[in-house]
């Protein structure tokens, strides 16, 4: 059984790893010739905009997924006229643009923090009236890990933005002093089934992830159903198959959507050792109509993302239970080249692992004195 994947990123060969198992096959298709899968799939190497390609790559396979939420909606649908593609289009519609994103949000009844949209540069000035200050500009496409955002504080910034506006559609955010960042990630199968894995707490420098730790500290159940409710929401109002992952602000005990991705996450990476079945076996179950694996997190994870140099890994692997994820990429600044999960069953044990951690992640960019037992009980 063949399982078509349009990107051939560090997500791609991650789910491939967890498809081995389960006797699948992969065929990938990345307009890059260096896409990381290459090592241990077949590769097709064409623009996604390619229909020859598409039809080509579409022949055999018994369902097809994305790893990559900027593929083509067109991609997606040339493709789903041949085989089953997973999750649906119209997800990847809605996740590529942060207006409708939010609107969806809105309109499933998933509270968000207040937005205006920009269509035209006339439109700033209402724009900021209705939202106020501080808050952020956002490209609506093509923007992610930080890219395409400003932060507005003062009319100072205001006055300065406005003769460097982007003529493309943008959305105006109020900012949220948020206490924390998490994420969920669902899943659902073409069956209609549905699992949750827990709440996750994120932490970003210059707008990528850095950190992840799972479960998120000092988790409600109540935040836990309110962030599987607005999961449960998404997925079943987009017909969805596959993993779903929701962003939230934590403000005042409530939880803000900010974004979605309808794919795996780099939130959902400490699955692998950290939870019973990973967010990529589930993700290939779902998509194939198989029983979904338990999402139960097996004691608590810290996910540490590497990001545009690696450590040796000796002194890393002497740590107990760490695991070193190596994504077969060459080193560029801000580039994820691979990961780090470090595992324990108790919370306290894990911080005392992660301080045990080699020097190199004792840089402020890992944040890892932000989930160190003082931080975290001045947090809590
Ligand atoms: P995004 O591309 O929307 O995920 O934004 C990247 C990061 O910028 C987020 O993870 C937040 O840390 C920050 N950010 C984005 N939007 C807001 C907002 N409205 N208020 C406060 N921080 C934000």
């Amino acid at each position: 059984m063949t399982i078509g994947i349009l990107g051939g990123g560090q997500l791609g060969y991650m789910l491939a790893l967890a498809g081995y198992p389960l006797g699948l096959h992969f065929r990938f298709l990345d307009p890059s010739p260096e896409a990381p899968v290459g090592r241990i799939a077949h590769r097709v190497t064409a623009e996604y905009t390619d229909e020859q390609a598409l039809e080509k790559f579409a022949h055999g396979l018994e369902v097809a997924t994305y790893e990559f939420e900027n593929v083509p909606v067109q991609a997606a649908r040339f493709l789903g006229e041949r085989v089953p593609v997973y999750p649906p289009a119209a997800a990847l519609e809605e996740a590529q643009d942060r207006l409708h994103e939010k609107r969806l949000f809105r309109r499933l009844g998933i509270p968000t923090t207040e937005f205006a949209e920009i269509a035209k540069r006339e439109e700033f000035d209402a724009a900021i009236k209705q939202v106020g200050l501080p808050a952020v500009l956002k490209t609506c496409r093509l923007g992610y890990d930080g890219k395409g955002q400003r932060l507005l504080r003062t009319h100072d910034d205001v006055e300065k933005t406005r003769p460097e506006l982007p003529a493309v559609p943008l959305i105006l955010e109020k900012f949220v002093p948020f206490s924390r960042e998490v994420s969920i990630l669902g899943v659902r199968s073409v069956t209609g089934e549905t699992a949750f894995y827990p709440l996750v707490e994120n932490h970003h420098r210059g707008g990528i992830l850095r950190l992840s730790l799972a479960p998120a500290p000092n988790l409600s159940p109540a935040l836990q159903q309110i962030a599987e409710e607005a999961a449960r929401r998404v997925l079943e109002s987009l017909g969805y198959a596959g993993v779903l992952c929701i962003e939230f602000f934590e403000f005042e005990g409530k939880l803000l959507a900010n974004e979605m991705a309808p794919r795996v996450h780099n939130s959902g990476h400490w699955s692998i050792e950290g939870a019973v079945t990973s967010q990529f076996e589930n993700h290939l179950r779902a998509i194939l109509g198989l029983p979904l694996g338990s999402t139960k997190a097996i004691g608590h994870s810290a996910m540490v993302n590497l990001i545009g140099e690696l450590p040796e890994p000796e002194p890393l692997l002497k740590v107990p239970n760490t695991h070193l994820h190596l994504y077969g990429k060459s080193p560029r600044p801000a580039r994820k080249l691979g990961h780090v999960t470090v595992r324990s069953d108790k919370l306290e044990k894990l911080q005392q692992k992660l301080q045990e951690l080699p020097s190199f992640f004792h840089r402020p960019e890992f944040c890892l004195d932000e989930a160190l037992p003082e931080t975290l009980a001045k947090r809590a």
